[in-house]
């Protein structure tokens, strides 16, 4: 498995595939080559289907300026990764200096004509039962496992943790109208403010959860600063988790960041044995997987077992197969941002379930075999239902938005 730190990144909303992962590659061929006079992009798969609607076009403009950019939006893909696109700088002598980019989730980037070291894979284990033995081994907790790998994990966790409160908070302040042609109005703020007034107090917290990760997607849906946990488009989940611990219980940061190593565990096997991406396995990729993390943040932060952390994450992931990815118009806002807000309500209870559950009995279903479970299900996934906009939802909304 990669460094964390290839899980949690901060990057600009609203999609981590199609607006953080086509940035890095643009920035890296920069770095490489100097700016160069002009550029041609040809997107393809998901990044020419919802290309538009998640901003990659202007991002890729953005980053290549002053130089020009001319932005193609292909179909026929013949690379073997669904989502990608050729990148081809022209010097002005007209040379050409030409990237086959591989967009594989999370805002994580292949290149077929270069190598990344941030691919590199240094954890040894690739299994829970794996890292379960590791720990039993050396009579050590999940967090002493991420420790040992990655001591100088700390200081990019905390830049992690303070966009997370950022983005929630500044998503609290904000009203109007969201990016994009759907008309669709920011509504975290009056959605506190509905919690703030309830009497009960049960279900002030939920609202007040709810629209935490409202504020987050919202924000993200704007184009602002939010980090990948495991995703943009799923970033609300664990933003609401670490805001709501922080700020409405106090909980502290380091004690929340030791959390967001274990809780990183469960995103990096997703990441490394099925997908965190929906264009590769549908929404289950990306919220699911965050409902996953958050639970196991969640069980950390109440001092629960490493078993029954896994058992909170397997939860939190198992009722989320088979979730498709339908974005309307192409747009990380319906269903995403509501989902998002569903999303970490179930977390708590897969927590909750977690902990009187395993007194009880024994988890029958691993997290390694839902994993495995959800590999071989996003693969079934139909194309049109995994981030192209083609069916499902997006298919019962005016095509116009398009
Ligand atoms: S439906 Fe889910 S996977 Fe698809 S864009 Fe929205 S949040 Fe991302």
């Amino acid at each position: 498995m990669q460094s964390l730190k290839e899980l949690y990144k901060i990057g600009p909303g609203p999609s981590s595939s199609h607006t953080l992962a086509p940035k890095r590659a643009c920035l890296l061929h920069i770095q490489e080559f100097g700016l160069l006079d002009h550029y041609v992009i040809e997107l393809y798969g998901s990044l020419s289907l919802t290309g538009k609607g998640h901003m990659t076009d202007k991002i890729i403009i953005e980053t290549f300026q002053p130089a020009s950019v001319e932005i193609k939006f292909k179909l026929d893909w013949k690379e073997e990764f669904p989502n990608g696109f050729y990148l081809y700088g022209y010097d002005r002598n007209h040379r050409e200096y030409k990237w086959t980019v591989f967009s594989i989730g999370g805002g994580s980037i292949q290149i077929k004509e270069k190598t990344l070291n941030y691919n590199d894979e240094i954890y040894v284990e690739t299994s829970f039962k794996e890292i379960m033995d590791v720990c039993k081994g050396k009579q050590q907790h999940l967090l002493d496992y991420v420790n040992d790998y990655e001591p100088d994990l700390n200081e990019h966790l905390e830049s992690c943790f303070d966009v997370m409160v950022d983005c929630v908070k500044r998503g609290l302040s904000k009203e109007g109208l969201l990016p994009g042609p759907l008309d669709v109005s920011r509504c975290a703020k009056k959605l506190y403010q509905k919690g703030i007034d309830t009497s009960s107090k049960e279900e002030q917290d939920r609202i007040k959860l709810m629209s935490y990760a409202y504020a987050a997607n919202e924000e993200n849906a704007s184009g602002q600063l939010v980090v990948t946990a495991p995703t943009l488009g799923a970033c609300g989940v664990m933003a609401a988790m670490v805001y709501y611990y922080h700020n409405d219980l106090g909980i502290s940061k380091e004690k929340i960041i030791d959390g967001l190593k274990v809780a990183g565990i469960f995103g990096n096997l997703i990441k490394r044995n099925a997908s965190i991406s929906g264009a590769c396995g549908g929404c289950q990729a990306e919220v699911g997987s965050a409902c996953a993390m958050s639970a196991a943040l969640s069980g950390f932060l109440n001092d629960l077992t490493d078993e029954e952390i896994e058992y909170a994450a397997e939860i939190g992931i198992e009722h989320h197969l088979g979730l498709t990815c339908d974005p309307v118009g192409g747009y990380v806002i319906i269903p995403c941002i509501e989902r998002n807000a569903v999303a970490v309500l179930r977390s708590i209870d897969a927590m909750v379930l977690s902990k009187n559950l395993h007194p009880i009995k024994d988890n029958r279903v691993s997290f390694d075999m839902v994993v495995n479970t959800m590999n071989y299900t996003g693969k079934k996934i139909a194309v049109e239902l995994r981030e192209t906009s083609l069916g499902g939802l997006a298919s019962e909304f005016d095509v116009a938005c398009k």
